[in-house]
């Protein structure tokens, strides 16, 4: 028997308000990752693939539809349950690093200790060797963000997003800010950090060539999830 998809999607519908009417963002969205595997989903601007991460992360509710992350079915949880399983279960990067200015790339991992009432001590180890895997140096680790580069602070970010070792990883438009080579290696490094960290993850691009490092690739249309690129 193979162990259930840390996220699963079925039929789920989601709309926005749009003037008097409702716009349709997701329009019959259904997919399974497994542990370990790397989806990409391709697919033009505005076609719908930030609300699948936003309904898969649990930060927005579907019209319709089940969303089961790590096992747990969202419907009935209420906003703190949600709060809780994400900061259990699920791992987010965003297009911007979203880092604080003020913090060097261990306390931006440290941070995520606090809030989840961690000990800092114990952290900053932790928070080092995961730097280190996604290939910061020693003296990297210890800069701010304005110190870093663009990929050096995408490598934070990730790093950040499995610091609390998430079996869901959602990225969304990970290389846009970057130049191509340091796009491709920010890609790779996703694909061994789903290997590695066993997470199911959810990599949304519109930059083709980066589509060839995924296990699987499906295409947003219209709010519309379709098999192939
Ligand atoms: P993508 O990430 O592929 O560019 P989005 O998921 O951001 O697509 O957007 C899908 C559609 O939903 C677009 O038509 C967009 O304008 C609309 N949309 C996205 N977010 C909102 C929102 N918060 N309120 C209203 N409409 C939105
Ligand atoms: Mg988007």
């Amino acid at each position: 028997m193979t162990d259930p998809a840390p996220l699963l999607l079925e039929s789920v519908e989601l709309t926005y308000p749009d003037g008097g009417r409702r716009l349709t963002a997701l329009d019959g969205v259904s997919l399974a990752v497994a542990a370990g595997e790397l989806v990409a989903v391709a697919g033009p601007s505005g076609s719908g693939k930030s609300s699948l991460l936003a309904v898969a992360a649990t930060l927005l509710r579907p019209d319709s539809g089940r969303v089961v992350v790590a096992g747990r079915d969202t419907a009935g949880l209420g906003g703190r349950d949600r709060a809780r399983l994400r900061r259990e279960h699920v791992g987010i990067v965003f297009q911007q690093a979203n880092l604080l200015a003020s913090l060097t790339a261990v306390e931006q991992l440290l941070a995520v200790e606090h809030l989840r009432g961690g000990s800092v001590r114990e952290g900053r180890r932790r928070a080092e060797e995961l730097l280190e895997s996604v290939g910061l140096g020693a003296d990297q680790r210890h800069r701010r963000p304005h110190q870093l580069s663009g990929g050096e602070r995408q490598r934070v970010n990730i790093a950040r997003a499995l610091y609390g070792g998430p079996s869901v990883l959602l990225v969304d438009e990970p290389t846009s800010a970057l130049d191509r080579e340091r796009g491709e290696r920010v890609m790779r490094l996703l694909a061994s950090v789903t290997r590695r960290h066993r997470t199911a993850t959810v990599l949304v691009t519109h930059d083709r060539p980066l589509l060839d490092h995924a296990d699987r690739v499906l295409t947003m249309t219209d709010g519309r999830l379709g098999e192939g690129s």
